[in-house]
């Protein structure tokens, strides 16, 4: 089973992957900068290495890395947008250091623009940052499926498709447990029915990875308020289901509850020990 979660990258990959093992992970997410924005801090080359070595070692990855949430590619004025395509291109750019990584973001907050617009100004982005990288980036790059809090794009499948159909990349997509119930999609009493619907729309075959969250929500709150496994609406047993549906239990899944590195230990053995 690919198992994690979110760690703090503040110490370096080699830290990340160190802290991983001894929690019982084989996969971690980190955000690339402050996920307020701001400068990335320079890569250390010699870390790079030590943790490419480590990481095969100890069978490691894929790693996720998290855009910052300022990252808004359908913001209405070109400071914002700018900021957005410098960021993911010099994210992308840093990510061909560990070849194989996957790159997250929230595809955007249209802010009264209208999903159309958003989606238009999403796919635009996408296509002049993979333009102008000079070759395909080795990373896969995943829209972040949202709960539709506020103007936020990428509430449902559709929306989704939308950007992949526009850009015409290979886009994958991250699963966010919380968000897509948030969102309205029951995945505690009807997860085969979701499931079929994000085949139908999307394509399994772009589902890259499962943020494992509960929600401090009920169904259709287009909130997006992260709880521990099992002490939210979600609940155990609909973690159990997910963790051995034959269509999700091949894919890595990334812990980004509310938790202290105990706690997320406590959670990846929780979610091991359910596999069958
Ligand atoms: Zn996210
Ligand atoms: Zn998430």
């Amino acid at each position: 089973m690919k198992i994690g979660c979110h760690l703090s990258s503040s110490g370096g990959y080699l830290a990340m992957a160190q802290t991983a093992v001894s929690i019982g992970a084989n996969v971690f997410q980190f955000f690339t900068r402050n996920p307020r924005g701001g400068a990335a801090k320079p890569i250390d080359k010699a870390d790079v290495a030590a943790f490419l070595e480590y990481a095969e070692a100890n069978g490691i990855g894929p790693i996720l890395a998290h855009a910052p949430y300022t990252l808004n590619a359908a913001g209405d004025n070109t400071r914002v947008r700018d900021f957005a395509e410098m960021t993911m291109t010099d994210d992308l750019m840093r990510l061909e250091l560990t070849p194989g990584a996957m790159y997250n973001f929230h595809p955007g907050s249209h802010v009264g623009q209208g999903s159309e617009k958003g989606i238009e100004l999403i796919s635009d982005m996408l296509k002049r940052i993979f333009d102008g990288f000079g070759k395909t980036p080795s990373t896969t790059v995943l829209l972040e499926t949202m709960s539709g809090k506020g103007s936020e794009v990428g509430r449902n499948f559709e929306e989704l498709r939308e950007i992949i159909d526009r850009t015409g990349l290979p886009l994958g997509v991250c699963l966010d447990t919380c968000h897509i119930w948030d969102g309205g999609y029951d995945i505690v009493n009807d997860l085969d029915g979701v499931l079929e619907e994000f085949d139908r729309v999307v394509g399994l075959d772009r589902l890259m990875a499962i943020h494992t969250n509960d929600s401090m929500n009920v169904l259709g709150a287009h909130k997006d308020r992260h709880e521990k496994i099992g002490k939210g609406k979600i609940g155990l047993a609909a973690f159990e289901r997910l963790v051995n549906h034959p269509k999700l239990k091949d894919k890595p899944f990334y812990l980004e509850t509310p938790c202290d590195l105990q706690g997320y230990k406590q959670e990846i053995a929780l979610l091991k020990g359910m596999q069958r």
